[in-house]
């Protein structure tokens, strides 16, 4: 589509990522003319570096019946969880609207997931937590589909992928550390490279995707074919008032000024503010994260232009970010890799996490974001930032740690560069970290002892099914505890990195933008990380970040077309929200 200097549009969405794609695709299939503005050159926002998983209770994707049955423990265990941290208004808002989203999706543009029967909510102490099932993982997605515009879809994290272009599922990724020992594994193994191979000769990368980049993949298609438009490296300037609504926004592309006319509204859609320092000083904890994995547009510029235009945000929450632990390493371009320890490494048996003082301050198995909420908690009393896991050469032989693959032959490299530490005893290893040596022979010495009884009688770690589900089905009587005891022994750093931030606009649950006196702001709509979370910070299960993002995108679309309630007139009225 050509953008004369203006264009006259129904809804406008700022940003690409799940978010903003979903809004868009909603808005589409409502019948109104929408486009994308993205100010980066490529399409996608963190969404396309993440794992793409949806949580959504409730879903029709469960075994039926337990649909219903499955929503009403949700409500318990976010009340649970949630409590006066959110807006209870808000996290119903989500469980209701959440299953007929990814139903509609589904339906009408083949938005498909399967569920993740096996994944276990993060938080199995409030009542409510599911054994599984309500993360969905999005289906795998052919690249080639999106033709010449391919190209504009983000990358994943490179550290993600293998061959450092082709993508794999964690499933397939476990199918194929079997290798050795599995016919099916050699077959999946043929096959995923095959394909990769083949794919190089044409692409950069490989073009069979899955996790975010095909969920982005996936919705950028759905755009595509019902010609909603992506434009990209797109700086908003201002939000465009009249009337009294939000009616468009005037925007910098190719040093032209453009401004686009939405007439049923804009949605913010801008990933909040993750990736930029001066935000992140304002709002997160001290110290204050350095890094983060999240992409570099997720700057706050959208945040700016809404509380310019009158907006407000949340209340400030506990830390007012979604959290992993990650190390840090220098990629051969001189670019620094940030490594988000999700899942892979910290639950399996044989490794601890220690303070400065050569201490356990934590549960490893815990979720990520547990994890570094836990480093926070523990500065009071002896600094967890930066915080050391620790196991020796069987552990990572077996398991691999953050960067380093499970199987690699050599160690060399990693050490070369400083990202790995190691000494043929704890004690040296202690000393190379400066930790205090015999505390740190102490520490790991108590954790060898809970080994063989199974039960870690410190923090519990393999006490639950979430903690299990992610440790080692092969070992007994904990897939969690293992001993660490064979030299040489291994360290490497962690840090608090937001992977998103959870202090955003203030909303009401039709995702309309609030200001301070709790007042929409018509035309303006927010959802993804853009928005105050409807969690209150909380992380429930795999996938709360993209479900609650595609669920207020959904939202906010059939708002801003009528589709699910009577408007409000579109004027600015004193009239109070209708949150409650
Ligand atoms: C490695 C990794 C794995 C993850 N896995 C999961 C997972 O499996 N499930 C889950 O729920 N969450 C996951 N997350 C978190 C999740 O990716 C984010 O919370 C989510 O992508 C946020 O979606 P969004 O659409 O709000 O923002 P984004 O996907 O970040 O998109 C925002 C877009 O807006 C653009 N933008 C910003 N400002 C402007 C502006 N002014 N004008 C135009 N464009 C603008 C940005 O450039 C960006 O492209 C993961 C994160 C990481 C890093």
């Amino acid at each position: 589509m050509d953008f004369s200097q203006r264009t006259s549009l129904d809804v406008v969405v700022l940003g690409s990522g799940v978010a903003g794609l979903t809004a868009a695709l909603t808005a589409s299939l409502a019948g109104l003319r929408a486009m994308v503005v993205e100010h980066r050159p490529d399409i996608g926002g963190t969404s396309a570096r993440s794992s793409g998983t949806v949580w959504v209770p409730g879903s029709h994707y469960l075994p039926s019946p337990g649909a219903d049955e499955d929503r009403e423990q949700a409500a318990r265990y976010l009340e649970s969880l949630v409590g006066n941290r959110g807006e209870r208004a808000m996290w119903e808002a989500f469980l209701e609207n959440a299953p007929q989203m990814v139903d509609d999706l589904a339906r009408h543009a083949d938005i498909g997931f399967r569920p993740y029967l096996a994944a276990p909510d993060y938080r199995q102490d409030c009542p409510g937590a599911a054994g599984g099932g309500r993360p969905l993982e999005p289906l795998p997605f052919d690249g080639r589909l999106l033709g010449s515009d391919f190209s504009r879809l983000a990358w994943p994290l490179p550290e993600l992928m293998v061959f450092g272009g082709m993508m794999v599922t964690r499933g397939e990724a476990l199918e194929l550390l079997r290798a050795d020992r599995s016919p099916r594994a050699v077959w999946l193994a043929m096959r995923l490279v095959g394909r990769y191979l083949r794919d190089r000769l044409s692409y950069r990368r490989g073009t069979r995707l899955v996790l975010g980049n095909a969920l982005v993949a996936r919705l950028f298609k759905a755009l595509l074919d019902r010609r909603v438009p992506v434009l990209t490296e797109a700086r908003a300037k201002r939000l465009v008032e009249g009337d009294g609504r939000i009616c468009g926004v005037e925007l910098a592309h190719n040093g032209n000024t453009l401004t686009i006319e939405a007439r049923r509204g804009v949605v913010l859609a801008g990933g909040g503010f993750p990736a930029d320092a001066s935000w992140r000083a304002r709002h997160l904890p001290e110290p204050v994260a350095e890094y983060t994995t999240a992409s570099p547009g997720c700057d706050g510029t959208t945040l700016a232009l809404a509380l310019d235009a009158g907006a407000a945000l949340g209340p400030s929450g506990l830390d007012n970010a979604l959290w992993f632990p990650s190390s840090v390493a220098k990629r051969a371009d001189g670019s620094t890799a940030v490594y988000p320890h999700i899942v892979l490494d910290r639950a399996k048996p044989g490794l601890i996490a220690v303070n400065a003082s050569g201490e356990r301050f934590v549960n490893e198995a815990v979720s990520y974001h547990e994890f570094v909420r836990a480093m926070y908690r523990a500065q009071g009393k002896s600094p967890a930032i930066p915080a050391w896991l620790i196991c020796d050469r069987a552990f990572i032989r077996r398991y691999g740690l953050g960067l380093v693959r499970p199987r690699s032959v050599s160690l060399r490299k990693h050490v070369a560069n400083g990202y790995l530490r190691t000494a043929p005893t704890i004690e040296g290893l202690a000393r190379e970290l400066g930790l205090p040596p015999k505390t740190l022979a102490a520490t790991v010495n108590r954790f060898n002892g809970f080994v063989f009884g199974g039960v870690d009688q410190d923090f519990g770690k393999g006490n639950n099914i979430y903690d299990r589900s992610n440790g080692d089905p092969a070992v007994s009587p904990n897939p969690c505890l293992g001993p660490i005891e064979r030299p040489p022994f291994y360290a490497v750093e962690v840090w608090p990195t937001p992977l998103g931030t959870s202090r955003g606009l203030r909303a009401d649950v039709h995702a309309r933008v609030l200001t301070e006196s709790g007042q929409p702001i018509p035309g303006l709509y927010v959802c993804g990380n853009d928005m105050q979370s409807a969690f209150g910070g909380e992380y429930p299960g795999a996938g709360a970040q993209l479900g609650q993002a595609m669920t207020f995108a959904w939202i906010a679309a059939r708002h801003a077309s009528g589709a699910d309630s009577a408007d409000d007139g579109g004027r600015r009225s004193a009239q109070h929200s209708t949150t409650h």
